[in-house]
């Protein structure tokens, strides 16, 4: 991939980057305060949980991902970045595009969450 490219992807990254981890700020703050404002009232502890409930699988989804664009950034760096994780094989353009920070092709994604790819950590 030539240099303009990663550094479109790289600026990407790093603006997604920025974005998440201020949306994984934000939702922590939210849950101390709910938990300063919780009142006696069972309804209202219940709803209370609910959303917090809410706001962490949102936020584990959201550390995943920031997880995931770490480990592109490192791939810039190493120039892997657009390469399979698995099979070597080139990311499509198009996947790339709309998920920069994906680790493998179509192909070995649909093996990932079938659970028959063998990750080797
Ligand atoms: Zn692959």
């Amino acid at each position: 991939m030539d240099k303009k490219k990663l550094k479109i992807f790289h600026d990407r990254l790093m603006a997604e980057r920025a974005a998440l981890v201020g949306v994984v700020g934000r939702t922590e703050d939210y849950g101390r305060e709910a938990d300063i404002e919780a009142t006696q009232d069972p309804a209202d502890k219940a709803s209370n949980s609910y959303t917090k409930e809410l706001l962490f699988s949102q936020s584990t989804n959201d550390r995943q991902i920031l997880v995931q664009i770490e480990e592109a950034l490192q791939r810039i760096e190493d120039e892997e970045f657009g390469v399979c994780g698995n099979c070597g094989n080139e990311i499509g353009p198009k996947r790339l595009e709309a998920l920069p920070w994906v680790r493998f092709c179509i192909t070995c994604q649909d093996l990932s969450e079938r659970g028959l790819l063998n990750e080797e950590e």
